[in-house]
């Protein structure tokens, strides 16, 4: 008899499979993997994975990208303003304090926590026209039917050890031995103080971190624009938010009626927060993006399809075939 978590008798698994595909761009890795028989419990996914590294910027650690000015000002010994400060993105400049190791290891583990906002939050229904995912158990060769299973969407982020090698800026590779960091991030310690002794708040922008940005709420704003995802009025079609001013107030207003989304000022998650792997699955598949629905239900089992639709495989693509400019402008440093 069969198990309520194993309902059927599955054929053997083959040990070739997963069935494994990947894109690379200069923004993140995806990856999507097919199991032989995927289930509620064993689904497809497609994972998007993002490479970072964290550079601690203080009094003895220069910036990751020291062509941008946007990190120090020097100080001038004998000045009200001697010491190191760093540039937010009001152009306003920040004392900064040194790092010590328990505090950096605080900002990495909360930063590392972000992952699980986004993991796991969506789920792909595989189109009509697609059967490059469907499979047939011993039952369904019988009826002449076949499983169609949705995707689950992922979501990684990796460490990278931060060698502080500013040539490797914006680098990435095909080499699997050293596939380059996608998100390098300048991290700052600075508690209001400005330079001239006056006080405010710093103002982060998506490259350049302050020690209090991983606070849940910002972290999962963040990392929705290291997903390539802009403030919610954009995502919603607001043409003013997309060509304009992105960071402009109205541009964060989450419109009523709906939980402030995380692209916004909230927490909340809407379907339009699943774009960037409903961008990717197109490149992996060869369909069109618009043709898979989004759900928030990622238990959504897979359907029955009546008859066995010729299979059309997955499109194992050569790295580097995804087109750059389909794919969402991370490195914006401009994004707040
Ligand atoms: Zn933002």
């Amino acid at each position: 008899m069969a198990s309520p978590l194993n309902p059927w008798p599955l054929p053997p698994a083959n040990p070739n499979s997963p069935y494994y595909n990947i894109v690379r761009c200069d923004k993140f890795i995806s990856e999507l993997i097919v199991p032989d028989f995927a289930f509620v419990w064993n689904p497809v996914t497609l994972t998007i994975k993002i490479r970072y590294s964290l550079n601690f910027v203080d009094s003895r650690t220069k910036s990751h990208n020291p062509e941008e000015a946007w990190t120090f000002l020097e100080g001038y010994a004998g000045t009200y303003y001697e010491g190191h400060y760093a540039r937010d993105s009001n152009e306003e400049y920040f004392k900064m304090d040194d790092w010590d190791f328990n505090s950096q290891r605080t900002f990495a583990r909360k930063f590392k926590d972000g992952q699980a906002f986004w993991d796991r939050k969506f789920m792909l229904t595989t189109p009509d026209e697609y059967s490059g995912f469907d499979y047939q158990l011993l039952d369904d060769v019988k009826n002449n039917t076949s499983w169609r299973p949705n995707v689950l969407c992922r979501f990684e982020l990796i460490s990278v050890p931060n060698k502080n090698d500013i040539k490797m800026w914006n680098s990435w590779s095909h080499d699997s031995d050293n596939p380059g960091v996608h998100l390098r991030l300048d991290v700052v310690k600075t508690r209001g103080k400005k330079y001239n002794g006056t006080t405010g708040s710093f103002r982060s922008h998506s490259l350049l971190y302050n020690y209090d940005d991983v606070d849940e709420y910002t972290i999962w704003h963040e990392l929705g624009h290291a997903l390539g995802q802009d403030h919610i009025q954009a995502l919603l079609g607001n043409g003013a938010c997309i060509m304009g001013d992105g960071n402009a107030g109205p541009c964060y207003v989450t419109p009523e009626g709906m939980e402030p989304n995380v692209m916004g000022s909230g927490k909340g998650l809407l379907d339009l927060n699943a774009i960037p792997w409903v961008e990717l699955i197109q490149h992996h598949t060869k369909t069109i993006g618009a043709k898979w629905e989004v759900t928030q239900n990622t238990v959504m089992p897979p359907r029955k399809i009546p008859g066995v639709v010729p299979k059309k495989p997955v499109v194992p693509l050569p790295a580097a075939v995804a087109p750059q400019s389909n794919l969402p402008d991370v490195f914006d440093p401009t994004r707040t």
